[in-house]
């Protein structure tokens, strides 16, 4: 039993849902700039159901790895766009990396961020400039591994992550969009940050928000 892995992940995903809500129109416009405006709903929806279904008795929560379970199938019945796959493939590798986990540090941290990030990538089948979430998901990830060989922790361990996603994510207004709805618009993607990437950002914030001591 890892009950305080357990309480930190759903007090996490508590967070993202509340910080997601805050952005959802922020989201939604940034989207509407180059898709179909439906990224913040779609957002706010999905952490919302996953915060309904972590309330829920009728689930195992008796590790941080059977959490990850029920948070990506929550996800995953609650949006129907083409995030909530991508979301859940990345919340099950999490679940898989964090099998055994006792307790949620820097280390558990670390995996999971590259568990998230893979599974994106390999679900999206995605790389790093495509303007999508992988230009904040994948920097955050390499900033995490190489904060922790570094021995950084706490807010100085965030502030790698954070400042790598974010790094990412403005980036991705000076490309233009090859996946997603996005590349249909083509070279009008300029300009523009993904909303898939900004809302990797969010998470992250979130994450070290909920989890400052790690
Ligand atoms: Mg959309």
């Amino acid at each position: 039993m890892s009950d305080s892995a357990v309480r930190n992940l759903t007090a996490l995903f508590s967070r993202i849902a509340e910080a997601m809500e805050s952005a959802e129109d922020r989201l939604s416009d940034l989207d509407g700039a180059i898709g179909d405006a439906d990224h913040g709903i779609s957002m706010a929806l999905g952490f919302k159901a996953v915060v309904a279904e972590l309330s829920h008795p009728r689930h195992d929560l008796s590790s941080a790895s059977a959490v990850m379970n029920v948070v990506a199938i929550a996800f995953l019945n609650a949006v129907g766009a083409s995030i909530g796959p991508l979301y859940a493939t990345a919340f099950r590798q999490a679940a898989q990396s964090l099998a055994g986990v006792q307790e949620i540090d820097r280390a558990a941290i670390t995996i999971m961020l590259q568990a998230i990030a893979t599974g994106i990538r390999e679900r999206g089948k995605g790389q790093r400039g495509d303007k999508t979430m992988l230009d904040a998901w994948l920097p955050a990830a390499e900033a995490a591994a190489l904060a922790q060989t570094r021995n950084l922790v706490g807010p100085a361990f965030w502030q790698e992550v954070v400042s790598a996603a974010e790094h990412g994510a403005n980036a991705t207004s000076s490309m233009v969009a090859v996946r997603g709805r996005a590349a249909r618009v083509g070279e009008r993607s300029l300009g523009h940050v993904d909303p898939g990437a900004a809302s990797a950002v969010i998470i992250l914030k979130a994450m070290a928000e909920a989890l400052p001591a790690v």
